[in-house]
């Protein structure tokens, strides 16, 4: 029998048990996790009717003494100047911003008799806002830490934590009654008295590993060990604890989904979940839990260059799908500092949203502080959305076209990390093979022992209609360190070998771009984020450099007839040349972000 004929067989008898599960739970989708503890079904929850719908969010994180004190009607104003369309407002969890009923919900000192929560709610609202509620656990009172101490996280010598910022409060713990019962009152309190879209919490996961007689209790029940003292990955506690907590997070998500959407079915929670690929928690998972899911980089800092914005767009849409995904970005430093009422440079800005949004990022500007210190950012941030608001309709994208993604050198150096790998098929005549590493010190000693071996450092591969390269050892992390020519010419001679085709789109011209390519209802776009400055690897930017002129060359889908082709920055019509299914489009100049929209 061909053997290929038995897998498949196999395949289809297991794809039809799976499919018969999913009808016995009323219609919900089960997808399988990619790792974890156990192999459990995921019930992929309804999508809330107004998740599509947003494309430019505002959000006020009130501070404690803003009640009484800060401008409610400026806020609204600007939201509407903004042409804001979701807003983020402070609700409870660490400050309650409404007259809460919830026993040890610590009301505002500033509150007195006020609902400044419902007042910014209503005033919202009018506007057509999609409102979103924020409640943030990571800490609380003394009066918790006396009536509740078992809701306080502890340390590994057995000692309540207080807040490493704010001394006089402590740290709560996440994995226990605080989030599971008490931050479930609250939201349950919140949603049944505002009925907002959506609960945003922030700061959920917990402050490093807890050691409260709960989480111990817990994770031996689960587990049969006691909580890892080390941080060390082979560790079988350590393994176990990550699986662990992840499970009671997950757990934790789906208790207050559950919850909130009993009392408003069109609502949901968003847990903030980071920055993509550097989550602790498995994208995968959360790709099918959330209905919408927000990035957390909010700017660069150190070494970081401007296109992490667009990098965290593409890890989160390759978790998300199709689902909308927004970035939040801060008009603030954002440095290990945390000078949290600092202003950045426009330009710094408009380059890091202009990356994000290029990378199919909704824009989400976050502001702590109703009174504000420094005005410097709000002209840029509205002169930004206003432009967004005006391009809506080329941002509401249906799909980016891209599609995922060795030569004259004699010798390249290795990367910094190499993992031991066996070829599961033959590779024959393979392009790169492995000099062992030799000493750099003494200098008499500099010279490889082994000249040469047939130990394949990149294996190109073709499996059915699919072309994969794969690269035993880390040529990207190693490439953004030394920023070796070589290294840059393999990744891109790899991405070329893979997609096997002719690039779908090509652009020539002096400087460093980010280039995206969108299809909507009606249109396709190529985005062009100039990147080039002096700035680039170590911001913020000062000023914002224009570059010339840019040869677009794009192949058009099959069927696409071009109507009209229009730059929306520059507010003109390019030279065009259509030459069989290519289109040549010619972009004089490019300031910060250019987007060629290409009507259908
Ligand atoms: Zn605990």
């Amino acid at each position: 029998m061909n053997p290929h004929v038995l897998l498949s067989r196999r395949r289809f008898v297991k794809t039809t048990c799976v499919a018969g599960a999913a009808v016995a739970v009323a219609g919900g989708k089960f997808s399988w996790p990619l790792r974890g503890a156990a192999a459990e079904p995921v019930l992929t929850p309804p999508k809330p009717s107004w998740v599509d719908r947003p494309m430019r969010w505002a959000q006020l994180t009130l501070v404690e003494d803003d009640p009484g004190r800060f401008d409610l009607a400026f806020w609204l104003d600007y939201f509407r100047r903004t042409r804001s369309d979701a807003v983020c407002l402070s609700a409870g969890g660490c400050v309650a911003y409404y007259p809460t009923q919830v026993p040890f919900h610590h009301r505002s000192q500033w509150l007195g008799d006020r609902d400044v929560f419902g007042e910014l709610v209503a005033g919202c609202r009018k506007l057509g806002m999609v409102v979103i509620a924020r409640t943030d656990p990571h800490a609380t009172y003394n009066d918790v830490h006396q009536a509740h101490p078992d809701w306080i996280a502890v340390d590994a010598e057995g000692r309540p934590r207080r807040h490493w910022a704010s001394p006089e409060m402590w740290i709560t713990c996440a994995l226990g009654p605080y989030n599971f019962e008490f931050m479930t009152e609250v939201k349950k309190e919140i949603m049944s008295r505002y009925r907002v879209d959506a609960i945003f919490i922030n700061r959920w996961d917990g402050s490093g590993i807890c050691f409260c007689e709960h989480c111990r209790r817990n994770f031996r029940e689960a587990n049969g060990l006691e909580l890892p003292l080390s941080n060390n990955p082979q560790d079988p506690a350590r393994r176990a604890y990550i699986l662990w907590r992840q499970q009671r997070l997950f757990d934790l998500w789906r208790l207050w989904d559950g919850e909130v959407r009993k009392i408003n079915p069109d609502s949901c929670v968003i847990p903030n979940t980071g920055g993509g690929a550097t989550s602790s928690l498995d994208m995968k998972r959360i790709g099918e839990l959330a209905p919408t899911l927000i990035a957390d980089r909010q700017a660069r800092r150190g070494l970081a260059p401007p296109w992490m914005n667009g990098k965290n767009g593409k890890e989160f849409r390759a978790a998300m799908g199709r689902k909308p995904i927004v970035g939040i970005f801060s008009v603030g430093l954002e440095e290990p500092y945390r000078w949290k009422d600092s202003v950045q440079s426009e330009a710094e800005i408009r380059l890091w949203v202009a990356d994000g949004v290029a990378n199919g990022l909704r824009p989400w500007f976050t502001k702590f502080s109703g009174v504000l210190h420094d005005e410097r950012w709000l002209k840029p941030v509205e002169a930004l959305y206003r432009r967004y608001a005006q391009w809506e309709k080329y941002l509401r994208h249906e799909r980016p076209l891209a599609r995922v993604g060795l030569e004259d050198a004699p010798r390249i150096i290795n990367g910094a990390r190499r993992v031991e790998v066996a070829a599961t098929a033959p590779f024959p005549n393979p392009p790169l093979t492995l000099i062992p590493s030799y000493p750099d010190l003494p200098m008499e000693k500099v010279y490889p022992r082994v000249p040469k071996t047939d130990i394949p450092q990149v294996y190109p591969r073709e499996s059915g209609r699919s072309r994969i390269v794969y690269f035993p050892w880390d040529i990207d992390r190693t490439f953004l360190e030394v920023l070796c020519a070589d290294h840059l010419k393999l990744l891109r001679n790899a991405v070329a070998w893979a997609t096997n085709e002719d690039p779908l789109i090509t652009v020539s011209g002096p400087g460093v771009l980010d280039v995206t390519v969108w299809q909507q209802r009606d249109s396709l776009t190529v985005h062009l984020v100039n990147l080039t400055n002096p700035m680039m690897m170590k911001g913020p930017v000062r000023e914002l450099i224009p570059i010339g002129e840019q040869q677009v060359r794009l192949r058009l889908p099959e069927g696409a007839r071009p109507r009209r082709v229009r730059l929306l920055a520059a507010d003109q019509r390019p030279h065009v040349q259509r030459i069989g299914s290519y289109l040549h489009a010619t972009v004089p100049s490019i300031l910060d972000h250019e987007i060629v929209v290409i009507e259908l």
